[in-house]
């Protein structure tokens, strides 16, 4: 049984080729692992290397956000 997450950044369903697939970051932290879509790594690849931006924390972005972040 696969688990279908949502990108923490974009509110991106995480489909099950997501899951079998190699785009999609995985985040590990206190609250467990949180995986981030291939756009949004891409995008905030070094806040997210930098432990600057902690996917677990971040809220989905406004609509219009999530036209650029694609
Ligand atoms: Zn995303």
């Amino acid at each position: 049984m696969d688990t279908i997450l949502r990108c923490p950044l974009c509110t991106r369903p995480r489909t099950a080729a997501d899951i079998h697939g190699l785009e999609w970051s995985s985040h590990h932290g206190p609250g467990g692992v949180v995986f981030v879509c291939g756009p949004c790594t891409r995008a905030r690849l070094v806040d997210l290397e930098c432990g600057l931006l902690d996917p677990a924390r971040a809220s989905a972005p406004a609509p219009d956000r999530v036209a650029r972040a694609a």
